[in-house]
């Protein structure tokens, strides 16, 4: 599984660019046209941040902020509305959102707002990560296997950090980079495989189950169970 993000949208056009431009970032988008829809999705779906339009038809975006997180709801809230003034600002904060974009809004800035709390969201889990044996400390930056401590530089430890995360999912050579290297990263270059082979060695080597698995075509996962075969 990519990462999924559920768009709350009930201007076509407006959800459909949203629809392209984020699949084209390789998230897995879906669409709710009212807040109804919204909640209903969310009890079936797990999602990894959603984008929430306020003026909605049905039961209107700060509502559906509200009973999401009343229903414990963890994933972070993007509040994007047509309306401005700082109160709308506070009052969809106060409702649980965890950041605000005003209509019109420059998709990179959307990209980036979004990026941020996926990184951010860590902090609403747990200290410590774990995947099998592999512990990675969230605080101090430990990372170990069956004990044994793990030597990782800066750089292998946020993209580790980034895979356990999000364990399970496979997570593409493009959103490592971004999360780990940030602005001017060249996406012709190959330093996600470079890395990711370094982590290999580090955390598989010498180990008879394999944590880090690769889709050649689509990216990374790291996961305790032997994946379908189309991995490698
Ligand atoms: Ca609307």
């Amino acid at each position: 599984m990519a990462m999924r993000v559920l768009v709350v949208e009930d201007e076509p056009q407006m959800a459909g660019f949203l629809a392209r431009g984020l699949s084209d970032e390789g998230y897995v988008v879906d669409i709710a046209n009212d807040g109804e829809q919204a909640l209903s999705l969310t009890t079936g779906v797990e999602y990894n941040l959603v984008v929430l339009d306020l003026q909605l038809p049905r039961k209107d975006g700060l509502t559906v902020c509200r009973e999401l997180r009343d229903q414990s709801f963890r994933a972070p809230i993007l509040v994007v509305t047509a309306l401005g003034g700082d109160c709308d600002v506070v009052t969809g904060l106060n409702a649980g959102a965890d950041d605000y974009l005003a209509k019109p809004f420059d998709f990179a800035v959307l990209l980036a707002r979004m990026r941020a709390l996926l990184r951010r969201s860590r902090h609403l889990r747990s200290d410590m990560l774990q995947v099998s044996d592999l512990l990675l400390n969230t605080v101090d930056h430990t990372v170990t296997r069956s004990g044994r401590v793990l030597n990782l530089t800066t750089k292998e430890y946020a993209v580790l950090e980034l895979l356990m995360l999000f364990k399970g999912q496979i997570l593409g050579r493009a959103q490592i980079a971004e999360h780990v290297w940030d602005e001017g990263f060249d996406p012709l270059s190959n330093i996600v495989d470079v890395y990711m082979n370094r982590l290999r060695k580090k955390i598989d080597h010498g180990f008879d189950r394999q944590l880090i698995h690769t889709r050649r075509s689509e990216g990374y996962m790291l996961s305790e169970d032997a994946p379908d075969s189309p991995y490698v």
